[in-house]
């Protein structure tokens, strides 16, 4: 049994449904009740909660519709942000983790490991792979805190992003760091997938912790190539953050 289905909405986010029982599923930043509807009766599935990642219309669109519909329950980062608790849905375990820094109430669910499973991660707008969120509400210190946080959590964790940024991101991160074989060989991949019209989701925390240029603000190998080899870990994430919004 797959765990996660990947839903693509709108022009390029992903929704998901997490089924953690063989009936039983929780939706993930559903901004579109139809698909989300239609996707669990096909597979007929029970819908039990909603996660929100963050309060932007493009994740939360179409959680009132479904919540009328199927009665579940919803949890938001504004009713968790303080303290990640940690709920349980069958056999899974999912801590709430906060990571301000895109918005205020910013938060990413992590499906702890399991027997059959590795741990899996819904990333929101905080991490995409090979990036990350603009901080809009709060500042890059907070946002540089935060992306650590989630770098902490085991290599083999499956991430989950709320939007399909993945080229973007990885021709930005070749402004950055031009010589890198291993990005260039995962864009020559993505771009294989796409033709084939395969997911380009998910992507590991080992491969972030190599690829995603963000992650990598640390890295001195990251601090010669842009110039700043003194400079501490959140001055370079500021800058690389400041030149990915100057590219798009
Ligand atoms: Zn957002």
């Amino acid at each position: 049994m797959e765990p996660v289905i990947i839903i693509p909405v709108l022009d390029d986010n992903f929704a998901y449904l997490f089924r953690y029982e063989k009936n039983k599923a929780i939706a993930v930043d559903p901004a579109d009740a139809t698909l989300i509807l239609n996707e669990i009766k096909r597979r007929n599935l029970e819908l039990t909660s909603i996660l929100g990642t963050h309060h932007h219309a493009d994740h939360t669109a179409g959680i009132k519709e479904l919540q009328h519909k199927t009665n579940c329950q919803v949890i938001t980062g504004n009713q968790h942000i303080a303290e990640g608790p940690i709920l349980d849905f069958g056999n899974f375990r999912m801590k709430i983790i906060p990571t301000p820094g895109h918005t205020s109430d910013s938060v990413c669910f992590y499906i702890e490991p399991s027997e059959n499973t590795g741990g899996i991660l819904f990333t929101g707008d905080t991490l995409f792979i090979a990036g990350c969120g603009r901080p809009i509400e709060c500042d890059t210190k907070t946002m540089w805190n935060s992306l650590q946080k989630l770098a902490a959590l085991p290599d083999n964790t499956l991430i989950y992003p709320g939007h399909d940024y993945t080229e973007e991101n990885y021709e930005f991160a070749l402004t950055i760091d031009p010589e890198n074989k291993f990005i260039q060989k995962l864009l020559e991949e993505l771009r294989k997938k796409q033709k084939e019209g395969r997911p380009t989701v998910p992507s590991t925390m080992a491969q972030e912790k190599q690829a995603n240029v963000f992650l990598r603000a640390n890295d001195s190998a990251i601090k010669s190539v842009i110039n700043m080899p003194n400079a501490g870990g959140g001055e370079v994430f500021a800058e690389l953050r400041k030149r990915k919004n100057i590219f798009g």
